[in-house]
């Protein structure tokens, strides 16, 4: 496999083209970002901890039959993955209140649902992400509601998994965001799954582990993340 030509530089990864059409390669930087890329700081390591954090991840989720873009890790910082037509809505899931849902239903942080939730953002940082539902993804042509589905399916079954998981390691999986594709007309799950796109709490005494400690300038941002990758089981 050979890497060729610069696809896409997002605020955290740069996407490269392969010599096989069916294959991309992520790179994960050490750019970090909040508030829609208003603020960006580089921190040292992110790039490494998050991409092994993340194949480690999909391995697992692939393992309980979660139909996932990882292929191969190529080194430190870049993973192969297959090419997917990505859908432009973010799916997120969660088990506790947090972040823009306390602000939007103003219920306490850590408030815990009934049962997990489920909402869908367009991916437009110019228009701050804006909620939509599956109305919207249909009419736009975003997804058909039977991608809909399965994207609903997985994600609830990605969090069966993963709660498990994190549990083991002493830590809540407060909420998270999945990115899928369509791979050879399947949705797959694409992007990463990383402590920038989900929220941990350490079980016993609620400290943040996840990017709300960047976001919060909370420092000790990637000590945090190495301590999960450590708890879970991630070799650095
Ligand atoms: P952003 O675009 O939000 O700034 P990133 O810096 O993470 O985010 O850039 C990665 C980009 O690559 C995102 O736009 C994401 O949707 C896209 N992407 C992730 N995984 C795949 C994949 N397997 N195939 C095609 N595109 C992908
Ligand atoms: N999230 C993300 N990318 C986004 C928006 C949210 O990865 O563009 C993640 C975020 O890290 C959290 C979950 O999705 O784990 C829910 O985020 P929320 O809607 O609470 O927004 P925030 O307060 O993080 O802006």
């Amino acid at each position: 496999m050979k890497k060729l030509a610069e696809l896409y530089r997002g605020k955290a990864k740069t996407v490269y083209t392969t010599d096989n059409p069916d294959l991309l390669v992520l790179e994960f930087r050490n750019d970090t970002s909040a508030f829609d890329g208003q603020r960006i700081e580089q921190l040292d390591r992110k790039g490494m901890v998050n991409n092994k954090f993340n194949y480690f991840i999909m391995s697992q989720l692939r393992a309980a039959g979660i139909p996932t873009q990882v292929e191969k890790l190529l080194s430190d910082t870049e993973v192969l993955v297959k090419k997917l037509d990505m859908v432009p809505v973010e799916c997120v899931v969660r088990n506790r209140a947090a972040g823009s849902l306390v602000r939007r239903l103003g219920v306490e942080e850590g408030y815990i649902f009934n049962s997990p939730t489920f909402e869908l953002f367009l991916k437009n940082d110019a228009l701050h992400d804006p909620m939509v539902n599956d109305y919207h993804c249909k009419a736009f042509g975003w997804a058909t509601d039977e991608q809909l589905a399965k994207m609903k399916e997985l994600s609830f079954k990605i969090n069966t998994v993963l709660s498990e998981l994190f549990a083991k390691a002493g830590l809540i999986l407060v909420d998270f965001k999945l990115e899928f594709g369509l791979y050879k007309g399947e949705i797959t799950l694409g992007d990463e799954f990383s402590p920038d796109n989900c929220r941990l709490w350490e079980k016993e005494t609620l400290k943040k582990m996840d990017k709300d400690r960047f976001r919060q300038s909370l420092g000790g941002v990637i000590e945090a993340y190495e301590e999960v990758a450590k708890r879970i089981g991630v070799p650095l």
